[in-house]
C-alpha cells in the first residue's frame, strides 16, 4: 500500500469500516510512514472535535414555540401542503408569478369598469360626508321655486328641480357638491328617516356599468337629455328605483 491508495481509506479506517486484511496493511504503512501518521493524527483530533459538545447549541425554550406561533394559518396550510404534496418550489414561484401577471393584464384590458367604479365611490363617498359633517344643504327649503334660483349665477348650467313631496319624497334642500371632476347639483330629498342626494351634471355620455351597491348604499345612474343623474341613499334599492322612476318622468315633463 502506498501513500495515495491509504489517502483514500483513511475515514473508512477510522470508522472502522475496512476488512481486516485491508486494515492490517493500513497499520504497516502507517508503521513506515511519517507523513500519513501525522495525517491520521489530524484526521482524528478533528473527528475528536466535530463529536464533542461545543460544536451543538440548544435551541433557547421557547424558540419552537414562537415561530410556530408568528406563521399565519393561512402561511402553514400553504406550507404543510407543499410538504405534504411535495410541490417543487420552482413551480409554486411560476404559479404565483403567471397568477399576478394574468391579474395584471387583466387590470389592464378592462380599465373601462374602474372609471365608473371609482366614480360610484365619490358618490357614495359625497354622500357619506354630506350627512357627516352637517353640510347637507347649503339652501333648505321644500320649495322647489326657493331652490332652484339659488342655484342660478353658481354652476354653468341650470339643473331641472323637482319636488316629489306629493309622492312621499320631499326635496328638503340643495348644494353645489363636486364629483367627475366639476362642480355638480346636489338635491336632497328625504323619505321617511333615509336621506337621498341625487346628484346631477351636465354630460352628454352614455351611462356606464356602475356597482348598484357600495358599502351599503344602493346607487342608480341614468343619463338623459344630456344630463347625468346619479342617485344615492340607503333606502331599500325598490324603493330608490322608485324615486329615479318618479325624478325621470318629471323631469321629461318639465322639458319644454
Ligand atoms: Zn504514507
Amino acid at each position: 500500500m502506498d501513500c495515495s491508495q491509504l489517502r483514500t481509506l483513511l475515514d473508512a479506517y477510522l470508522d472502522t469500516e475496512v476488512d481486516l486484511m485491508t486494515s492490517l496493511d493500513i497499520e504497516k504503512h502507517l508503521a513506515e510512514c511519517p507523513a500519513c501518521t501525522l495525517r491520521l493524527q489530524n484526521r482524528r483530533v478533528i473527528k475528536e472535535a466535530s463529536q464533542g459538545d461545543s460544536l451543538y447549541m440548544r435551541a433557547p425554550a421557547g424558540l419552537e414555540d414562537r415561530i410556530r406561533a408568528s406563521i399565519k394559518p393561512a402561511d402553514k396550510l400553504v406550507w404543510s401542503n407543499m410538504l405534504r404534496y411535495s410541490v417543487p418550489l420552482n413551480r409554486v414561484a411560476a404559479l404565483l408569478i403567471g397568477v399576478i401577471l394574468t391579474a395584471g393584464l387583466f387590470h389592464f384590458i378592462v380599465p373601462a369598469n374602474s372609471t365608473s367604479d371609482s366614480l360610484a365611490q365619490e358618490v357614495v363617498d359625497s354622500h357619506i360626508r354630506s350627512l357627516m359633517v352637517d353640510h347637507l344643504s347649503d339652501v333648505i327649503s321644500t320649495d322647489q321655486h326657493t331652490v332652484k334660483p339659488w342655484f342660478d349665477g353658481k354652476l354653468d348650467f341650470a339643473p331641472v328641480v323637482i319636488n316629489l313631496a306629493d309622492q312621499g319624497y320631499p326635496l328638503i334642500g340643495g348644494r353645489i357638491d363636486y364629483l367627475d371632476n366639476r362642480p355638480v347639483t346636489a338635491l336632497v330629498y328625504q323619505k321617511d328617516k333615509h336621506i337621498i342626494n341625487l346628484f346631477i351634471w351636465p354630460s352628454t355620455e352614455a351611462p356606464e356599468t356602475a356597482p348598484t351597491s357600495i358599502q351599503g348604499y344602493h346607487l342608480i345612474n341614468w343619463t338623459a337629455a344630456n344630463t347625468t343623474y346619479w342617485a344615492v341613499s340607503d333606502l331599500e334599492a325598490s324603493e330608490l328605483q322608485t324615486f329615479a322612476q318618479l325624478i325621470q318622468q318629471s323631469v321629461a315633463a318639465a322639458q319644454p
